[in-house]
């Protein structure tokens, strides 16, 4: 190796046992490169070997478990469509069981063993009472041991790659445990100061290292496991709140001093209904945060239907007061034109230029817009992305909001700042339904936030309800008399793009079977889905917003912001397949007037664990924050619409649904930190720093994402 290195940045091909072309394997196969991208690379799990179960025991569809005996033969067995399968038979002092592989076939012919003792590790099924396992991670016990009194043995995941070259996770395990004994202490430079290490009584980095690979009981894998997911989350944000206070720094927005002529006009004449006391508090927030002369970056978080966009339009007037453009970005078409017409509608009468802006909006229509906003005749603009595209361009805009649904990246609202030449503009982010606190902290780690945490008065709990299709008959009863009474209904199908087809079928049979229970001429029936025209569904659409027609049967488009106060029914089909999320947004389409409403969730009776847990979630609460939570929970964080292109949910260790008081306490650090020292040029802070300067290194499109 050479000497001139830390060991832990020698590329991966000079390690002992890898050499150049395993060296390319871990490469293209991993992304390992060196050293440190190895031993950073943790196991996913421990062969506890003091734990095993017995055959006999074993019961069907339960989690993965390790059993330990003989591999009493093997055959390879040809398929009809010449894939051939190899299937194995195993035993223990209680019993039999069936392996079986589809992949890897050769190599596991070649490697597998014959009256040889196994650790094997996998989910058992039960046929006919025959158990059998299917694709069981397989061990040695000769091999499986690197100290003989080790508790744990780490198991790292590997490709059919990988395993071809022979790196499985037992090489794996070999080529690290020599590693970890060669390395020395002053190998691994500690990244925190030694005063978060007492607080937490956490490891040092180089304990840890060794820890997470071969801790000797519980207590060390815990201690490991914790210090990485703090130290994971610990730098993003730090990295986060950095980045704020760069942009404070860099960025100067002109300050918001007047209250005026716009703001109050509106506010004393002009408001439709006296503020909740949340919305109050949210715009003093705003006002106070706009009057300095430092960018406001600020996210407004509120459940469905808790009134976000009269605290835009109220701060929009702000900007007026002071000079300034306002706009407003919506992630669809739909959502855009609902926001123009009910801010137009508000404003009518005071005055104020206001413009709407999309990719539908084209040719002498568009100039027009474009020449008025340049000029400054366009006061607010509200659209979709179109308003971020180069020739938009602004005579002085101070102000942009940003209606997020999670679909904005951050790169996206970064190009809004650029739209004023001498001042950045202050910036309000609303997220369309409520995030997780821990989501929040890390997708928005750098914005300052507000929140309303109540429902404008007078609303009606939403009454939610599960029926199974044998209930159809007295639900299409209970929608007669609620049209009767004058209401409308939505109604609901899913569409998920891989069953495109068939969802649609889904849809059009539901709209020819409502036909006969509802026959025109007496009722009529809109039906809007994302196949067809923007016209078409625009017409569609405000044919039940004039209440032409009383149903309208949708797919989830429909789920974006649209506002029919008279609308009361929201029926579901084939709940099952929505997620949490999706089900609360489509109910916060009723709900919206004074009528009691009524989500009416229809299933099948096979629902999975899950989907059952996702309807009791949505029968149980109302409160976007709390499924929310559950969300978060059932789907984990890869799920997350919109927020994997960000790079800030790429975790190792940490679980943003599950480690949120590891998360509350890093931020905490990291906020301390960054307060008392924003250089990080303190003494006590030098391990900090010089590891924020080689992440910087590391991921050089971290500038990027913030
Ligand atoms: P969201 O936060 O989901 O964007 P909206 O801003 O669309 O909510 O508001 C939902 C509905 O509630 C709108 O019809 C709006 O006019 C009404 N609303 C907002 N604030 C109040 C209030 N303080 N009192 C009564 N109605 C309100
Ligand atoms: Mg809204």
């Amino acid at each position: 190796m050479p000497n001139h290195l830390n060991i832990l940045d020698t590329p991966i091909e000079y390690v002992k046992g890898i050499g150049p072309s395993r060296g390319e394997t871990f490469r293209k196969e991993l992304n390992i490169h060196t050293v440190r991208n190895l031993l950073y690379t943790f196991p996913f799990r421990y062969i506890d070997r003091t734990k095993f179960h017995l055959i006999k025991d074993v019961k069907a569809e339960g989690d993965n478990i390790q059993l330990k005996g003989t591999l009493v033969s093997i055959e390879k067995i040809k398929g009809k469509t010449n894939r051939s399968r190899i299937t194995g038979i195993f035993k223990d002092s209680s019993g039999f069981l069936e392996l079986v592989w589809f992949q890897g076939v050769t190599w596991l012919e070649k490697s597998l063993k014959e009256g040889e003792e196994y650790i094997i590790y996998g989910k058992v099924n039960v046929f006919n009472g025959n158990k059998s396992m299917v694709h069981p991670e397989m061990e040695l016990v000769s091999e499986s041991a690197i100290h003989l009194t080790s508790t744990f043995d780490p198991v790292y995941s590997s490709t059919e790659k990988m395993d071809a070259k022979g790196l499985d996770s037992k090489t794996r395990r070999k080529i690290i445990n020599s590693l970890l004994v060669t390395i020395e202490e002053k190998d691994v430079p500690e990244t925190l100061p030694p005063y978060i290490l007492e607080k937490l009584k956490i490891g040092s980095a180089y304990n840890t290292l060794q820890w997470i690979h071969f801790p000797s009981n519980e207590r060390e894998k815990e201690l490991a496991v914790n210090r990485i997911k703090f130290e994971e989350f610990f730098f993003v944000q730090v990295r986060l709140l950095l980045s704020k206070i760069y942009r404070q720094y860099k960025y100067r927005s002109a300050p918001f001093a007047t209250i005026g002529h716009y703001f109050n006009t509106f506010y004393n004449h002009k408001l439709p209904f006296e503020l909740t006391s949340a919305q109050k508090k949210v715009i003093k927030e705003i006002r106070a945060d706009m009057g300095k002369p430092v960018q406001m970056n600020r996210l407004l978080q509120g459940d469905v239907g808790s009134g976000k966009t009269i605290v835009a339009l109220l701060s929009m007037l702000i900007a007026l007061d002071n000079g300034f453009q306002s706009c407003l970005m919506a992630p669809t078409e739909i959502l855009a034109q609902q926001h123009f017409e009910s801010i137009s509608g508000l404003l009518q009468g005071m005055d104020i230029g206001i413009a709407f802006l999309s990719g539908s909006v084209k040719g002498k229509k568009r100039a027009a817009i474009l020449q008025d906003l340049k000029e400054g005749k366009v006061n607010i603009i509200i659209g979709t992305h179109a308003l971020i595209e180069e020739h938009v361009v602004f005579k002085h805009l101070g102000f942009a909001v940003v209606d997020e649904q999670h679909r904005f990246g951050v790169a996206q609202r970064a190009s809004l700042w650029k739209k004023n030449d001498a001042l950045a503009p202050h910036i309000l982010v609303m997220t369309a339904t409520p995030i997780p606190r821990t989501l929040a902290m890390t997708l928005y780690g750098d914005l300052d936030v507000s929140v309303i945490d109540e429902l404008p008065p007078g609303r009606k709990e939403i009454k939610t309800i599960h029926k199974y299709e044998t209930a159809r008959p007295q639900l299409i009863q209970f929608l007669h008399s609620e049209i009767a009474k004058g209401r409308q209904i939505y109604i609901v199908y899913p569409l998920i793009e891989e069953s495109e087809k068939l969802d649609l079928k889904n849809l059009n049979d539901g709209y020819e079977r409502l036909l006969q229970y509802f026959p025109q001429p007496d009722f009529q029936i809109s039906v809007v889905h994302g196949r067809m025209k923007a016209a078409d569904k625009d017409w569609e659409m405000q044919r039940f917003i004039k209440k032409t027609t009383q149903i309208m049967v949708a797919t989830t488009v429909i789920e974006v912001g649209v506002n029919v106060p008279n609308a009361s029914v929201m029926v579901i089909e084939n709940t099952e397949r929505f997620g949490l999320s999706q089900l609360h947004q489509l109910r916060g389409r009723v709900g919206r007037g004074a009528d009691q409403s009524y989500c009416i969730l229809m299933t099948d009776y096979k629902i999975s664990k899950e989907g059952r847990e996702r309807i009791h979630t949505m029968v149980r609460t109302n409160n976007g924050f709390e499924i929310a939570e559950v969300d978060l929970k059932l789907r984990g964080p890869g799920d997350i619409q919109g927020t994997q292109q960000s790079g800030l949910l790429d975790f190792k260790l940490l679980n943003i649904g599950t480690d949120r008081a590891i998360m509350d306490t890093a931020r905490n650090f990291a906020l301390h930190i960054i307060e008392d020292d924003p250089k990080l040029e303190k003494p006590r802070h030098e391990n900090i720093r010089q590891e924020v300067a080689r992440l910087k290194h590391q991921y050089k499109d971290w500038a990027r994402i913030s």
